[in-house]
């Protein structure tokens, strides 16, 4: 055992502890969705990302009982040696559909599917362009990968990407990666004038739709759907974790001899097991249901306008948004806790405060989400105790 690794974690441990920065994880003892529970209490979850209420639908959990039942609990291979199942071809047929693309592969999580994607897309020759405020899992990917250039522009700034792209014209490949929604704020990327300067620039974009499939568009098919420039992106990568039932998943949605491609060389799908087949027929359940039941959508679309609209009667300053993200801004990390604590303590309400390192100090935050299960109810009852704590 050795020693100094044991005190250095205890004191890591100890120093977030004291600055108040130590997460303790709420732990569910019942489904996930609008009420679940946490500590023999019955809570409102509004900060999970089950956001068409599928995560515990009956229909999408008797697809995965069946999976289960059929296939067995997992596949003991990667996808090329003997790992690939009917249902991960069922899945990611329907998927590129979903998101208008000709083809998908799936991965056992979206972190693996941008790291695939970036690793596999850029090479010594490559200069990657990232979004400062794009998720961990792109700013890992890009961190690891080969990519001779590593360029990260401002949040949004398409005048600071032209001129960044217009002196990386020698390089043999451009990729700007993009969040569609981002995660920390709710707002989305400006879809139709990145594909503008892709093309004048020659160059590939790549959008993480996370948090934007089965939300965005009347029809739940996603950012691109929703700014109408549905199969106009080159590389889309996604999460079945969120919308698409909240289990686990990823997946790279993409023109068919790029998804070839990257089946023939992308690690985590060489290296890693390919994901559950259970858990893929639920996500195919998940997206069955989506595309018979888009008033899901629209359902969710009115909770999320009406927690904004609700929080702004009450005073308070949610950030701006169409997404289903409603994220208020509470300064340092340590009342952000503070808060979360009341929140569930006091009013029974399931709102876990994201500070540092995930948000920059200063900038601690909620950030409410809704669900397209909750009622009209559980949104005044949400504000009604966000007011009543932020007061
Ligand atoms: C949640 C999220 C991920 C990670 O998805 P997993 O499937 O849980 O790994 C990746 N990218 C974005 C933008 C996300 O919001």
């Amino acid at each position: 055992m050795n020693a100094g690794l044991r005190t250095a974690s205890a004191a890591a441990l100890k120093a977030m502890a004291d600055n108040g920065t130590l997460k303790v994880p709420p732990v569910l003892e019942a489904p996930q969705g609008p009420r679940s529970r946490v500590g023999g209490k019955d809570v409102l979850v509004a900060c999970s990302n089950d956001y068409l209420g599928l995560a515990a639908d009956p229909r999408v959990v008797a697809a995965t009982v069946d999976g289960v039942q059929r296939y067995g609990a997992g596949t003991a291979s990667v996808r090329f040696i003997c790992g690939t199942f009917t249902p991960h071809l069922e899945l990611e047929r329907d998927l590129a559909n979903l998101v208008g693309t000709a083809a998908a592969l799936t991965f056992v999580s979206c972190w693996d599917a941008n790291a695939a994607a970036i690793a596999t897309l850029a090479d010594q020759r490559t200069a990657v362009l990232s979004d400062a405020l794009n998720h961990a899992s792109i700013i890992d990917a890009v961190r690891v990968s080969r990519a001779g250039r590593k360029v990260v522009y401002p949040h949004g700034d398409l005048a600071a990407l032209d001129e960044a792209l217009a002196g990386l014209r020698e390089w043999d490949r451009r990729i700007v990666v993009t969040d569609g929604v981002f995660s920390m704020e709710g707002d989305v990327a400006p879809l139709p004038a990145l594909i503008e300067l892709c093309r004048r620039h020659d160059a590939v974009l790549m959008v993480d739709d996370s948090h934007g499939v089965g939300v965005m568009g009347a029809d739940g098919r996603g950012t691109p759907s929703d700014q109408g420039v549905l199969g106009e992106i080159d590389v889309l990568t996604g999460t079945l974790g969120k919308a698409l039932g909240g289990a686990a998943g990823g997946y790279i949605a993409a023109p068919t001899e790029v998804v070839e491609l990257l089946s023939q060389v992308a690690r985590p799908s060489l290296f890693s097991n390919a994901l559950p087949v259970p858990t893929a027929c639920g996500a195919r359940e998940a997206v069955r249901i989506l595309r018979e039941e888009p008033e899901r959508v629209a359902r969710l679309h009115h909770l999320a306008s009406g927690l904004r609209d609700g929080l702004r009667a009450a005073g308070l300053d949610p950030l701006p948004g169409a997404t289903a993200i409603v994220p208020i801004i509470v300064g340092d990390t340590a009342r952000a806790g503070r808060m979360s604590r009341e929140l569930r303590e006091r009013h029974g309400v399931l709102v876990t405060g994201f500070g540092y390192p995930v948000v920059p100090e200063g900038s601690a935050r909620f950030r409410l989400q809704a669900n397209a299960a909750m009622t009209d109810d559980d949104v005044s009852a949400v504000i009604d105790a966000i007011v009543a704590v932020a007061g």
